[in-house]
């Protein structure tokens, strides 16, 4: 049902053999030229070089994640994709098990965890090419690389490409900040000082609106059963007001100052968009109380 896989590469043995003591001299002696003495070993077991990723993420009823997804040519960032995978698909499965999920939502995971697996192959594999050559030139592509990751612009761009931060996903909202992973602002409220991600803790969206943008926050009270309306401000003011989903991918963002005529309808869509159809408006109270938060 999986099956196609995009690729896969340099597979040279039998992986469901288990690797023996015999097999393990001969690798040595491949790699060094010479034999190294050996006693019994305590565990063998097979690191293979893969970079295959499945071809489909969905089908129906079953999803695929993880290691079962993807596998990646170098090691460290195996573990933090698949988590990522976990973390965009469990809430769009609440979501729709609870019902009222909008159309489409499952298949967006598959759309954006699907590049998220393409730009983590993208940089095990060169990675692997950084670590692979012994010749000159090979040793000339470490130093330049090297001597550019001495610099803190590059160190950065190149630790969120590893982290798997610095994706956009695909979306209808033109901000240059929807689909992109929220930084972890400091926010004031009414009630002290917390985070972005302290806010995250509860697992739900969230809408986070600067104290002068009563209008936005009015435009969103037919989500309130769905949606956090918190008030903050920032010391960094990048936006009047996000729209976060669970997952930290923002959703939505007010430009400063966006007159609510452009604002607003923008708001309207992507809640519908990623939470589905609004309930008869309530009027909004007061900030929904965040337990365990500190404030
Ligand atoms: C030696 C080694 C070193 C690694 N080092 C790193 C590292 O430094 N950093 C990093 O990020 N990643 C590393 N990885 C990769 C990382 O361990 C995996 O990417 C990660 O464990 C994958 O998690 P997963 O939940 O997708 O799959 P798994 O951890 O493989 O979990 C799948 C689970 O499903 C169970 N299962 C299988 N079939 C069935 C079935 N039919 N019914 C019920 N259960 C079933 C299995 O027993 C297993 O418990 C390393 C891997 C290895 C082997």
């Amino acid at each position: 049902m999986f099956a196609t896989t995009v690729e896969e590469e340099s597979v040279e043995y039998d992986d469901d053999e288990p690797m023996t003591l015999t097999e393990f001299q001969q690798s040595v002696h491949r790699m060094l030229g010479a034999d190294l003495p050996m006693g019994e070993a305590f565990r063998l077991s097979r690191w293979q070089f893969q970079a295959r990723q499945a071809g489909r993420y969905r089908d129906g009823r079953i999803l695929l994640a993880g290691d079962a997804a993807h596998l990646l040519p170098a090691t460290g960032a195996a573990l933090n994709l698949g988590m990522l995978d976990a973390v965009n698909l469990a809430w769009k499965l609440a979501a729709d098990i609870r019902g009222g999920a909008p159309s489409g939502l499952l298949d967006t995971y598959e759309t954006e965890r699907r590049y998220a697996g393409e730009r983590a192959l993208l940089q095990t594999r060169a990675q692997v090419a950084l670590r692979r050559g012994t010749d000159p030139a090979a040793d000339a592509l470490r130093e330049v690389v090297q001597e550019l990751l001495a610099d803190e612009q590059p160190a950065r761009r190149l630790g969120a490409l590893i982290a798997g931060a610095d994706l956009r996903y695909p979306g209808s909202d033109p901000h240059p900040l929807t689909g992109t992973f929220v930084t972890d602002l400091t926010l004031q409220t009414g009630q002290g000082t917390t985070s972005v991600a302290a806010l995250l803790h509860r697992a739900r969206p969230i809408l986070l609106v600067r104290a002068d943008r009563a209008d936005l926050r009015e435009a969103a009270a037919g989500w309130l059963d769905r949606v956090d309306i918190r008030t903050a401000g920032t010391e960094q003011r990048p936006t009047d007001a996000l729209l976060i989903r669970p997952d930290g991918h923002i959703a939505w963002a007010a430009a400063i100052d966006e007159p609510a005529d452009t604002a607003v309808p923008r708001l309207h869509q992507a809640l519908s968009e990623w939470f589905g159809d609004p309930t008869p408006p309530i009027t909004p109270q007061n900030d929904t109380e965040v337990p365990g938060v500190a404030r």
